[in-house]
């Protein structure tokens, strides 16, 4: 996903001698994704990202995707206990020795308390929580041009981040298409279940020294900078 600005190399050189366990937290349409799949590649760190894997449960039809299927498709958050155990599994593997990036998870107090007991059973713990704030009024217009790639989860948006090829992924060449849960009634409803049920957990990281609020409105590039140097400084 691009190249680092000069100015961001030195510091992701060192960021790389570290173990980062970091939690991007942000509404639907806040950037998490985009900046979590460039700050992971940068980083050499693993991207898990709780909505990409239970999306792949649900085409793979395992017991998993069964049992969110529904919340999804209607934008509430599936039942705490699949998704930590979902998560407790992806953390389980090798890949995330040398650092994480959550994203999208936790959205829930029960999520983040369950978070720090799996990481304290790892002998890890976490180094950041950077909340990308972003009004309503920009979530629903950035979720309006969004799409999706098929094969990589890479996201795009018509206006702001536009493929170079229509239809088709910069990075893996897979098919682009718009997640039904981006439709209008369901964005509304994602939207406001993020300020309902996730501000808490804004609050439970920001009691425990753990938050840095991110200026999400800005540009990409803008926006990674900010990452970097909360990272740089924490
Ligand atoms: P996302 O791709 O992060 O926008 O997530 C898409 C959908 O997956 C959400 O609207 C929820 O239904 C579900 N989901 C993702 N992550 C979580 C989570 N941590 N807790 C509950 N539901 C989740």
């Amino acid at each position: 996903m691009g190249t680092a600005y000069k100015l961001d190399e030195p510091i992701i050189a060192h960021l790389r001698q570290k173990k980062l366990y970091i939690v991007l937290l942000g509404g639907p349409g806040s950037g998490k994704g985009t900046q979590g799949q460039k700050l992971a590649e940068e980083l050499q760190i693993a991207h898990v990202a709780s909505g990409d894997l239970l999306r792949e449960h649900l085409a793979q039809e395992t017991p998993i995707g069964r049992a969110a299927q529904t919340y999804i498709s209607c934008g509430e958050l599936v039942p705490d206990g699949v998704v930590i155990a979902m998560i407790r599994e992806r953390l389980e593997r090798a890949d995330t020795a040398k650092g994480v990036i959550l994203d999208g998870f936790p959205r829930t107090v029960p999520q983040a308390k369950a978070l720090d007991e799996i990481l304290a059973a790892q002998a890890r713990k976490l180094t950041l929580v950077a909340d990308l704030k972003v009004s309503p009024e920009t979530l629903l217009a950035r979720l309006g041009g969004r799409w999706t790639c098929r094969e990589c989860g890479a996201v795009y948006h018509v206006l702001y981040q536009p493929p170079r090829e229509r239809g088709k992924c910069d990075i893996c060449g897979g098919e682009l298409y718009q997640r039904p849960d981006d439709r209008p009634e369901v964005q509304k409803r994602r939207i406001a279940v993020y300020f309902a049920q996730t501000l808490p957990v804004i609050a439970y990281y920001k009691e425990r020294g753990l938050l840095v609020e991110i200026d999400g409105e800005r540009d990409i590039a803008a926006v990674h900078t900010q990452l970097l140097a909360a990272l740089e400084a924490a």
